[in-house]
């Protein structure tokens, strides 16, 4: 049977083809928000991924490796259909501003669904979720480290309850990720925050994972490279390009998390870098006042492996530091069969 083509409003695309346009979402008063779109639809059938970057403007890498392989999947060999936004958040792309929408003050990974009502951020959220995600069988919400934040890569994914979905949800986080992942849950300590798009989406019954790659507003070759791996991998996996899964051994899983904050103020000297794991009573650095002298030393409260560092060099009292996993290793991974749906 012939597939149909893909439409989405006036972007219309037979398989075996690929296309790209502009949603309009809203507007302000210097001209229309859009979302840019890359449909790849495959000559054969198979899943619907979505892969969405820039949900925060300046997160580089992943918007990167969207756009990449948007431009490089050839639609004649591929199974099933992707449909790519290089970048959600035109907004903040533009004015290059971390974590909140320079529009409306809001932050477009704490607002999904979104409302048909709302502001630009929250009608943003409410096109991909009304007219982008109900096509979708699977997700991928591609970020990374901030304009503010050195990240340590992991991916994520919110347990729903829902046993054929989470198994999904969890194999497409850990073919994601190099090293680190976490299955969210409510009532644990890794509770998701209300209102991220990925746990919106399991709501929902899409296989809808984060994957965090990138620091600092920066533009890594490699960055891209991890994330366009873990795409890759699990596009293998759920059967859209050919070739079996690379199974990553020896990962992690992250079990709870924490903070190490600042008391005194000053010029913040660090000894540990991203990604070390540090010991509980570890000294991870100090604070000197604005003369040099030391009023303070930060130690770690637990173990941990270090996710975040905030590069701001002053602290001021009660200032993030460091953010940290508690980890334990992962159980074997054995690869589940593709979960019909
Ligand atoms: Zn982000």
């Amino acid at each position: 049977m012939p597939r149909d083509a893909l439409r989405i409003r006036d972007l219309v695309v037979e398989p075996g083809v690929k296309r790209r346009g502009f949603l309009t979402v809203g507007e302000t008063g210097a001209g229309p928000v859009e979302l840019p779109v890359v449909l790849v639809h495959g000559a054969r059938p198979g899943p619907t991924l979505c892969l969405t970057g820039g949900t925060h403007g300046t997160e580089y890498p992943g918007q990167t490796a969207v756009r990449t392989l948007a431009r490089e999947l050839d639609p004649a060999g591929l199974a099933g259909t992707v449909i790519a936004i290089p970048v959600l958040n035109m907004p903040m792309f533009a004015a290059r501003t971390a974590f909140l929408s320079p529009i409306d003050g809001l932050n477009l990974n704490r607002v999904a669904p979104g409302r048909p009502d709302g502001t630009l951020t929250e009608l943003i959220a409410h096109t991909l979720f009304s007219e982008i995600l109900p096509l979708a069988t699977h997700h991928i919400d591609c970020h990374g480290g901030d304009l503010t934040e050195l990240l340590w890569p992991y991916s994520a994914y919110r347990l729903t309850g829902k046993p054929e979905l989470d198994e999904l949800g969890t194999a497409m986080a850990r073919l994601y990720t190099p090293g680190i992942f976490a299955l969210f849950r409510e009532g644990t300590p890794l509770t998701l925050t209300s209102g991220t798009i990925t746990s919106e989406a399991a709501k929902r019954g899409i296989a809808s994972i984060l994957g965090e790659c990138g620091s600092a507003g920066g533009l890594d070759p490699g960055d891209v490279r991890t994330h366009l791996d873990g795409i890759a991998n699990v596009m293998r996996f759920i059967g859209m390009l050919p070739g079996p899964p690379v199974i990553r051994e020896r990962q992690l899983v992250g079990t709870g998390q924490f903070v190490v904050q600042a008391r005194r103020g000053g010029l913040l000297r660090l000894s540990v870098g991203i990604g070390e794991t540090i010991e509980e009573g570890q000294e991870l650095g100090e604070v000197w006042d604005v003369f040099g002298d030391p009023v303070e030393t930060l130690r770690a409260p637990a173990r941990g492996l270090i996710r975040i560092i905030w590069t701001h060099k002053v602290v001021s009292s009660g200032d993030l530091v460091l953010k940290c996993w508690t980890t334990e290793p992962a159980p074997p991974f054995a690869l589940p069969n593709q979960v019909p749906r």
